[in-house]
């Protein structure tokens, strides 16, 4: 009885395999073979070739070490790296991943014009545009690959008349793109290694702006030195883990008290006002930190917010009069809650000052100064 219930199940499943579902399957692979062929060996080429160009294979931190040049006590990002920077993007020197930033992981590309990048998806997978010519020597077949703790993939195409950069991250970790400070020809991608990447929160104000010019020399105006230094400092910060707001990023006109009221509204761990100075002859010169102090109320800590910017700037600029720090009564530190000083960066009415000022690498300079200062007062 077994044996017939087997043999007649064994019947059944022929049955069903050859003489129900046969013409079916002839049917299907006669109808994919007719119309869709040509996809298959597409979909093979385009699958082999991502095996062959798999991550194992062309990591680029697997083949060249990170840099360990930057630390958290080094703002300033070390341009011998950078200068490093071939050509071909296959042998890794266009790109450098800097993965010992304790609160980003760094991807520098070096392209051969300015940056100019417009991002066109804001979460990941990022998409960033760049123009048709911005990195050498790529094209659709070539398929780059980055990797570290919050990067999970990379990749850089060129599609007609214009460079995309694709970048997987960690969902809701921050991500930052900028045009280099110093070489406009370099674009940086920084993705936080956290959540919240930042320890502290600094709040920076570039001194006067839209119809309050500040000091005036010539065609030199203190709103527009002070707005470029200050902006040059938001990534050096940042890079810090420390957080930055700005009162402006624009040539905008600002209130006195809308400053202190937006500063005590955010609670910052320190409020820095950037400005240059200015005397009614040409003679006075040099740097000088101002801060306000009532009773004891933050007594040390804006005292040593002074002292410690005073230093820093000091120390980048040896040659440059030490005017020391003093108590002044200016109503941006006077008014803040928060720890706070307005630094005097130089005099406009000085020739020899104005003509450092009017220099980039003279604000570059003293934005680096700034930002480790304000980093050394944050980490006492
Ligand atoms: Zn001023």
């Amino acid at each position: 009885m077994k044996q017939q219930m087997k043999n007649y199940i064994h019947r059944l499943l022929q049955h069903f395999l050859y003489d129900i579902l046969r013409p079916y399957i002839v049917r299907f692979v006669r109808h994919f073979i007719k119309h869709h062929l040509a996809y298959l060996i597409i979909f093979i080429a385009v699958s082999s070739s991502l095996i062959v160009l798999s991550p194992g294979k062309t990591s680029l931190e697997n083949i060249y070490p990170p840099d360990t040049s930057q630390t958290p006590d080094n703002p300033i990002i070390d341009r011998t790296s950078l200068t490093n920077f071939g050509q071909d993007i296959m042998n890794g020197r266009t790109i450098l991943l800097v993965t010992d930033n304790p609160y980003w992981d760094k991807v520098m590309i070096k392209g051969s014009i300015p940056a100019d990048f417009k991002i066109q998806s804001q979460s990941s997978p990022y998409i960033i545009e760049l123009p048709e010519n911005f990195i050498e020597k790529i094209n659709n077949e070539e398929v780059n690959s980055v990797f570290s703790k919050s990067i999970e993939g990379m990749s850089v195409q060129s599609i007609y008349d214009a460079q995309y950069i694709y970048i997987n991250c960690q969902k809701n970790y921050p991500l930052r793109i900028y045009v280099d400070t110093v070489d406009t020809n370099i674009l940086h991608i920084d993705i936080a290694k956290t959540e919240n990447p930042y320890h502290s929160l600094v709040v920076i104000d570039p001194g006067h702006g839209g119809s309050d010019p500040g000091a005036i020399n010539g065609d030199v105006c203190e709103k527009d030195i002070v707005l470029d230094i200050a902006l040059r400092m938001e990534h050096k910060l940042k890079d810090l883990g420390v957080n930055t707001v700005y009162t402006r990023s624009t040539d905008k006109e600002l209130y006195h008290r809308w400053i202190t009221d937006y500063t005590n509204f955010l609670k910052p761990d320190a409020f820095v006002s950037i400005h240059n100075n200015s005397y009614e002859e040409p003679g006075p010169n040099g740097i000088a930190t101002y801060y306000y102090t009532t009773g004891d109320y933050q007594k040390k800590e804006r005292i040593s917010l002074a002292q410690t910017l005073q230093d820093s700037l000091i120390k980048e600029f040896p040659k440059w009069t030490d005017m020391g720090i003093e108590k002044r009564d200016y109503w941006v530190v006077r008014k803040s809650d928060h720890p706070g000083a307005l630094i005097e960066f130089g005099y406009i009415s000085n020739p020899n000052d104005l003509a450092n000022l009017i220099k980039p690498e003279i604000r570059e300079r003293a934005s680096n100064a700034i930002a480790a200062g304000i980093n050394s007062f944050l980490k006492k």
